[in-house]
């Protein structure tokens, strides 16, 4: 624990709210225990029905998330809390090797998983990890976001590519700045959809495409072979 010291107290888990997802329940109280005593606030759902009900208003930053759980699994679980919780950290506990690969892949955007029996000072470990990665993110988010040749300038909402500034609508802007806000995590259209045009949007989901399309011909060298906004097919895109 001498460690944690030099984090400095913003480190601690104060007030910041975790969802644990785990239908047994020695290992839930296990994990729950070990979080309170790093100064986490804890939640605890036994299925994720309860955990999506729960997530309505309670807004948990972290949700650790078995992938075992009656009725709904935790694959499932984490694709619909990531559709409205893009900013969520989502820790997936695990009891087989072979999750891994689906944990991890594009398609879930789970930000770390543990395989069972784990210690879990190091699941407490991992989410400050996390944590403490997204709090230097915001940081140097401030008001510009540069990427590769790319940068966005939130205050002026401006956009440059070589320092040179490309023309976008709102929207363009608005996709573009999401993206590089998740540079290198998969979005799904749906995800997209309720970030850029807001969870009361009922249009088409190929507006999605439309838009970016229009936005790789304004700002990708070659349209035709995007190199910063990637197809992930049959899900969405990724920037990187
Ligand atoms: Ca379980």
């Amino acid at each position: 624990m001498v460690g944690y010291a030099k984090w400095g107290v913003h480190m601690s888990g104060e007030g910041i709210k975790v969802l644990v997802v785990e239908d047994e329940s020695s290992i839930r109280k296990f994990i729950t225990i070990n979080l309170k005593r790093d100064g986490f606030q804890v939640l605890e759902a036994e299925s994720g029905e309860e955990a999506l009900e729960m997530m309505k208003t309670c807004k948990a930053r972290i949700i650790v998330l078995d992938v075992m759980l009656p009725g709904i699994d935790g694959f499932e679980v984490c694709q619909k809390i990531r559709e409205t919780e893009p900013d969520a950290i989502i820790v997936m506990l695990t009891a087989r090797n072979q999750d891994m690969d689906k944990i991890m892949g594009l398609e879930l955007g789970a930000d770390d998983y543990m395989v069972k029996p784990f210690n879990p000072l190091e699941l407490v470990a991992r989410i400050r990890t996390i944590l403490r990665r997204s709090e230097k993110n915001k940081v140097e988010l401030g008001e510009t976001i540069t990427l590769k040749s790319y940068c966005v300038d939130l205050k002026s909402q401006k956009f440059f590519k070589n320092g040179l500034e490309v023309e976008l609508t709102p929207r363009e802007f608005s996709i573009i700045t999401t993206f590089m806000k998740n540079p290198g995590r998969a979005l799904s259209r749906d995800e997209l959809l309720n970030i850029v045009w807001g969870k009361n949007y009922f249009g088409d989901i190929k507006t999605v495409d439309v838009h970016i399309r229009r936005l790789r011909e304004k700002i990708e060298d070659n349209s035709s072979e995007p190199q910063f906004i990637k197809t992930v097919w049959g899900y969405g895109y990724i920037c990187q």
